[in-house]
């Protein structure tokens, strides 16, 4: 039998006001608590045999890619942390390859989910194992950086602060003795902000998820308290049917306000999205390989880049990996080659989720090399990678 069984009276396309009936979950959630409480009914019901969601660990700079089993843990998972450069991609793949036949929820993001798919295509997941509860996302910023901004721009102690919020275009914390709230366009031109890789992202509502949630165009008396549900498949519609029957989900219209107001901030992000991109490959385009040899100069080889890449898959040799094969023995830095062969290999579909950048040890600019590339040859080529229905 089939993970969603019955036929739903709500259908693909609705779009609701919705949030927990549960104070527990309500009181930590970011709006409202919707998410966790349909993972936690998806959960408890056995729709799922598990849930991986975010969770806070030492700090508001630490989030922890996090399985649970016991639906009456869920509440310690919500609230969004938007310091946490994670992608759950790789870990769905380790899930499943442990545990082929179990069902997971998962959290996603727009880059979680480009990435889950192309993981798809490489046979890496099983997509129909999994119930994906998108969120919106204008982008999250790098543990280091924000630490830097918090300190830098905001004259506050960065161990201090207890919350991080994003909300009305601007970036807010709460700290022992106040807050503070600078706008998001005042802290990129300083060189804060976003990490570049969400500055360049245009994948703002998670359609291909089963539901994409989250806060923009919840207006009126349930601002700040429900979460806007738009939904995208049967899947989801049989969730949010199943949750709302149950009583762990309470729901009303979406104001028709509220819909014209949520496409519009969509299209103002992605607008903003196609100005960085602009902005990041034009300087770039002239002296891209200069550059791509310079500033992998510095690389040791630590192939963390291949390791956190969501496309690139090192294939098994009787146990031992290729990628030790795609660089010479002992020579630091690599030969450019590497780099080279690295770019051809992933740019035809890199999903600009950034690891590669956030996660090099030698702070290279690798995800802004291949999603120019890829970019550039987007505007040249049929068909466009990773299509129909995103455009990263
Ligand atoms: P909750 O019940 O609080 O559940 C939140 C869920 O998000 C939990 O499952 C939690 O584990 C998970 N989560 C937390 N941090 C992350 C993370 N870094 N990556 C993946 N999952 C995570 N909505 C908008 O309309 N506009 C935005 O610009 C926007 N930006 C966002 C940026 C980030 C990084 C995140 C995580 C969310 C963003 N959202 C945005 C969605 C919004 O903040 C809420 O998550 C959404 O409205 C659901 O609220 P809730 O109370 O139902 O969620
Ligand atoms: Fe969000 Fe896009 Fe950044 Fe992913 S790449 S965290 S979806 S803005
Ligand atoms: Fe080199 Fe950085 Fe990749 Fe490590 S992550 S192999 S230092 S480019």
């Amino acid at each position: 039998m089939g993970l969603f069984e019955s036929k739903p009276a709500v259908k693909a396309g609705e779009m609701v006001y919705a949030w927990t009936t549960e104070d527990k979950i309500a009181q930590k959630a970011e709006c409202g608590g919707a998410v966790t409480g349909l993972l936690k009914y998806a959960l408890a019901n056995k729709m799922v045999d598990a849930v991986l969601a975010v969770q806070r660990g030492q700090d508001i700079y630490d989030a922890v890619p996090t399985i649970v089993t016991d639906p009456d843990k869920l509440a310690g998972t919500a609230g969004s942390l938007h310091c946490g450069t994670l992608l759950l991609a790789k870990v769905v793949q380790k899930f499943q390859k442990g545990s082929p036949d179990k069902k997971l929820a998962v959290t996603v993001k727009g880059c979680d989910l480009m990435a889950l798919h192309e993981l798809a295509k490489r046979k890496g997941v099983n997509l129909s194992n999994l119930l994906l509860i998108g969120v919106n996302c204008g982008g999250t910023v790098s543990p280091v950086k924000a630490r830097a901004m918090i300190k830098e721009v905001y004259d506050v102690d960065p161990n201090l602060v207890h919350k991080e919020e994003i909300d009305k275009g601007q970036f807010i914390i709460e700290y022992e003795g106040g807050h503070k709230g600078i706008s998001i366009d005042e802290l990129e031109d300083g060189g804060y902000g976003r990490r570049s890789n969400c500055r360049r992202c245009l994948y703002k509502v998670p359609r291909q998820a089963d539901l994409a949630c989250g806060n923009w165009g919840v207006i009126g008396d349930k601002a700040g308290k429900a979460t806007f549900v738009e939904v995208c498949s049967d899947k989801g519609a049989d969730l949010l049917q199943k949750a709302v029957k149950s009583g762990a989900i309470a729901t009303a219209p979406a104001d028709p306000k509220g819909i014209e107001i949520r496409k519009k901030v969509e299209g103002a992000m992605v607008k903003l999205g196609q100005k960085w991109r602009k902005k990041d490959f034009t300087s770039l385009k002239a002296e891209l390989w200069n550059k791509i040899a310079e500033e992998t100069s510095r690389c040791i080889k630590c192939y963390s880049c291949i390791e956190n890449c969501p496309v690139c898959m090192p294939v098994s040799n009787n146990g031992v990996e290729t990628k030790s094969l795609m660089v010479e023995q002992g020579a630091l830095p690599p030969s450019p080659m590497f780099h080279m062969r690295r770019f051809a290999h992933i740019s035809d579909s890199c999903v600009n989720c950034g690891q590669c950048e956030e996660l090099c040890a030698m702070d290279i600019p690798l995800a802004l090399f291949s999603h120019s590339i890829r970019s550039e040859a987007d505007l040249a080529f049929e068909p466009k990678l990773g299509k129909p229905d995103y455009s990263n």
